[in-house]
């Protein structure tokens, strides 16, 4: 099943290229008082509504996919993980180009540990990015998003995935310099996610999707999550030892080769293998 958010916080079930309104079944999720919960509802709501949600979906016509703003998928993250130089040959490219490395000596994301992008980064395909410091380097980084489903404390590698939701394509802008990457990809706009969450049951194997990322139609990046240094399973067994994963939390797996500049005016498309293709615009903030 593919779920969307979109326009003024509409969800819908994609099904082709239409998308049927299901916001009526959101009436189900618990009404929330302060403090908030440390978790995305919809998210944790997911496998009790599933039902519901196929239902509504049916009853509804459906609207062209393309008229509508679309939003994260994920509307309230408690995190946003990030995973630096996970795949070999970005490695070899960021030791090339100084442009990327600012030098840093990079070794391997087993010494370097996670990052934690800032969850006011988030927006969806239809929202575009706003890029700040244009006299700087600005990159694309086209990653395989996974969104967690329950609360995953200490998990073992081997049920790494059954703590999953769903998968998404997930864009971590940076801007590139000295400072910590926290601080570097925590620019409003930098974290997108979309086009939909497309849940866990159409994804077998994450380890095995096929990402690819073009800017003004030429191919930059191309690759396979297979190639992955830590995968799938390592990524959400080892975020867990360190601090609890709570539905909704997004873990960016880290971005292949070819990462490069984009400018205002650009427009990146991604696609990736089960999930789908957005289009995402860049501008100047
Ligand atoms: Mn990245």
């Amino acid at each position: 099943m593919k779920i969307c958010r979109y326009d003024d916080n509409r969800l819908g079930v994609v099904q082709g290229t239409l998308v049927h309104d299901v916001t009526a079944v959101l009436d189900a999720l618990p009404a929330q008082r302060w403090p908030l919960p440390n978790h995305d509802l919809l998210v944790e709501a997911l496998p009790r509504l599933r039902g519901q949600l196929e239902a509504a979906a049916s009853r509804t016509s459906g609207r062209d996919i393309a008229g509508v703003k679309l939003l994260s998928p994920v509307a309230n993250p408690s995190k946003i993980i990030g995973a630096p130089i996970n795949y070999k040959e970005h490695v070899e490219e960021s030791k090339k180009d100084q442009a990327i490395a600012y030098g840093r000596q990079l070794k391997s994301i087993g010494e370097f540990g996670l990052f934690l992008k800032a969850n006011s980064t988030l927006v969806g395909a239809g929202e575009g990015v706003a890029l700040r410091f244009t006299d700087r380097r600005n990159d694309h980084e086209m990653e395989l998003a996974v969104v967690i489903g329950r609360k995953a404390d200490r998990v073992p590698l081997e049920r790494a995935l059954d703590y999953v939701a769903g998968y998404a394509i997930g864009l971590d802008m940076t801007v590139r310099g000295p400072e910590v990457p926290s601080f570097r990809k925590s620019i409003d706009t930098y974290g997108v996610l979309g086009p939909w969450l497309v849940t866990a049951d159409e994804i077998p194997d994450p380890n095995n999707v096929d990402i690819a990322l073009s800017v003004n139609g030429e191919i930059r990046q191309k690759s396979n999550t297979r190639f992955l240094d830590y995968n799938v399973h390592k990524l959400i067994a080892w975020a867990s030892e360190y601090y609890t994963l709570y539905p909704g939390d997004i873990i960016m797996t880290g971005t292949p080769e070819g990462v490069g500049p984009v400018k205002p005016g650009d427009v990146m498309e991604c696609e990736a293998g089960g999930i789908g293709r957005m289009t995402v615009n860049i501008r100047a903030a």
